[in-house]
């Protein structure tokens, strides 16, 4: 890989590179939703802020639970877990299941936006790279009326072509839509699946039948759906595996009810959790920089990094979701999973290989390492409306499903402790936030001090601040880059700090595939790497669990913050006291 110093990246996709120094970055060249964000947040100097061929459940499988009512919550690893065969690096396609065996998409809650705005198109996409096998059908299930024309008419809105080449693309797309099916029904009627049963047994022409459900209904539906599907209409002689999309519970006891009553009907390796977020570039990018660069394994560690930063945020509220999102709250909905899961990736001891079963062993350990988060290492917010000018934005509490009483945190920061010999004494501060001045999705590593810095006097920078930083991004455009500090060319001695950009969008400037297609095939070959298993669950319930019930039995009132700014002023204390500087960040 070339390296290369690059200028500095434009302010919209580097907030923090169009500085001179590392350490003074000018806040007024961050981008901005608004431009009247307090003065206050620019003061401080701290941070404010293999295809498995048969899953164990080949076979008849049908109205049987592996597990008998009353089966105890067991972990995972002693679950029979199928690991994807070597046939899992070459193409899907081109593998002896999917040329001998039919495929079945069954999507639950077809009607919803998930369906329409992510699934479907990601299906499609899949089709029309030809990453589909040649015996593919979906089926869309949900209770509302329609017709398999309506639904082809309702999914043909959002079904879009690759852009590098699209000539083909009406055809590929009426040819997708003809395997497009509907079937309405009950989520809890058994006798409903089994007319879904034999609907797709006629797709399936005596093959050997796959079938993969997709749950994009809301989480009250899962048992329902779960049971029906796995006692009428579960394949017979192949794998039946289902997608459960997040949230999974409310905290630890309602996430393992949750999997208890899932695994009366399922086991472990036919439910693929899926947050779609760890379908996103940065979850392998993160792996192959670590593990595929001498470099960096040997710093990382409490020997070179001072602090770990990880940052989700986004532009806007919860427009539309408010109902949903006032019943779980940032912490649940970004912190305990997405960015948690992000944080194991980062921090976990190398896997003894990259199978899926090796990494979330791995992922497991580190997990069960961290302390339960303190409310005294947590500051939350809630974002309020502003009307001023021509300018109106709305708050949270303005949503017409929240309640004007609502104490739900649209923002939190939070300092993570890792207790085991690699990570002891570092903080990792999480962020999360919506309705902020801009939406990034990265991850900041801070290393330490040069000891005995020769050039600490020299005029220009001030080597205590500019310390190296290392930073991982997904949004707003994916790169990687690792800020050194540098001579500035001239007879004097002056330092600046500069961007080693090791990879930007411009030296991979082909389409990057949407997390939901990396993940649908995934599934499809029993790669379960970036799906979540149910100890990882556990344990990941355990680090937010106290914090969540102490939140909310001492009705902990979140601080209100402008739409558009840079969040709770209480941050910057926050990372003030764990001696984080991510003035850089942008928080
Ligand atoms: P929707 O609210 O649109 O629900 C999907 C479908 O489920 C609806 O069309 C409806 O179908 C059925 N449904 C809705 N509410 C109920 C209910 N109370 N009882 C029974 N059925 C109901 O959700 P989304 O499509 O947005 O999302 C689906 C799931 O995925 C949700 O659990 C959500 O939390 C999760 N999710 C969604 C994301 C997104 O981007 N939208 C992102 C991440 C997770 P019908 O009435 O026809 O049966």
């Amino acid at each position: 890989m070339a390296l290369s110093l690059s200028p500095p990246l434009s302010s919209s996709s580097s907030s923090s590179s169009s500085s001179t120094s590392c350490s003074s970055v000018n806040h007024q060249t961050l981008p901005r939703k608004l431009h009247w964000i307090p003065a206050i947040f620019s003061r401080s100097g701290f941070c404010s802020r293999g295809l498995q061929i048969r899953a164990s459940n080949a076979g008849n499988r049908r109205a049987i639970s592996l597990h008998a009512e009353g089966t105890s919550l067991r972990s995972s690893v002693d679950d029979k877990v199928t690991a994807p065969d070597k046939e899992s690096s070459v193409p899907y396609t081109r593998s002896k299941e999917a040329r001998d065996s039919s495929l079945t998409i069954i999507v639950v809650g077809a009607s919803g936006d998930l369906a329409r705005n992510k699934i479907f198109p990601a299906l499609f996409a899949l089709f029309y790279d030809d990453q589909l096998p040649q015996n593919f059908t979906a089926f869309g299930y949900a209770r509302s009326p329609m017709t398999d024309e309506e639904l082809r008419t309702t999914i043909s809105k959002t079904l879009t072509c690759r852009v590098d080449k699209s000539e083909n693309c009406n055809e590929k797309m009426s040819q997708f839509l003809k395997r497009c099916f509907y079937q309405s029904g009950q989520y809890s009627s058994e006798e409903h699946f089994s007319e879904l049963d034999d609907r797709i047994r006629e797709k399936e022409g005596g093959k050997t039948s796959n079938r993969l459900y997709y749950l994009a209904v809301p989480p009250t539906q899962f048992v329902d759906v779960v049971r029906c599907a796995s006692r009428r209409s579960s394949s017979e002689n192949g794998w039946t595996r289902m997608i459960v999309e997040k949230p999974f519970g409310r905290d630890s006891e309602s996430s393992s009810k949750l999997t208890l009553d899932l695994k009366q009907h399922l086991t472990e390796d036919q439910i693929f959790r899926i947050d779609h977020h760890l379908g996103e570039e940065l979850f392998e990018s993160l792996l192959v920089l670590r593990f595929s660069n001498l470099v960096f394994e040997p710093l990382w560690s409490r020997n070179y990094i001072r602090n770990v930063q990880l940052i989700f945020s986004q532009d806007f509220g919860t427009e539309g979701r408010g109902r949903y999102f006032d019943n779980y709250g940032i912490i649940r909905d970004v912190m305990q999973n997405h960015l948690l899961q992000l944080l194991a990736l980062f921090a976990m001891e190398p896997p003894v290989t990259l199978d899926a079963e090796d990494i979330r062993n791995e992922k497991v350990k580190v997990l069960r390492s961290i302390k339960p988060v303190s409310l005294d290492d947590v500051v939350t917010g809630q974002y309020k409306g502003y009307t001023g000018g021509n300018m109106s934005v709305p708050g949270y509490t303005d949503d017409p499903a929240v309640s004007k009483h609502s104490l739900t945190p649209t923002f939190a920061a939070a300092i993570l402790s890792i207790n085991n010999p690699r990570w002891d004494g570092v903080p990792f501060m999480m962020v999360a936030g919506k309705a902020l001045h801009s939406s990034r999705a990265e991850i900041r590593v801070q290393f330490r001090h040069v000891p005995g810095n020769l050039y600490n006097r020299k005029p220009g920078a001030n080597l205590d601040d500019a310390t190296n930083e290392l930073v991982i991004r997904v949004q707003p455009d994916e790169t990687v880059y690792l800020k050194i500090n540098n001579k500035v060319p001239g007879l004097g001695m002056r330092l600046d700090c500069s961007d080693l950009n090791l990879l930007s969008k411009s030296r991979y400037p082909g389409e990057v595939p949407d997390a939901y297609e990396r993940l649908l095939l995934d599934a499809m070959r029993g790669e379960r790497r970036l799906f979540i298993r149910s100890d990882e669950l556990d344990a990941a319930w355990s680090v937010f669990t106290p914090l969540l019930n102490e939140l909310e039995e001492k009705k902990i009132a979140p601080e209100l913050y402008p739409y558009g700014s840079e969040g709770p002023v209480g941050v910057h204390y926050l990372g003030a006291k764990y001696n984080i500087r991510c003035e850089d960040s942008g928080y």
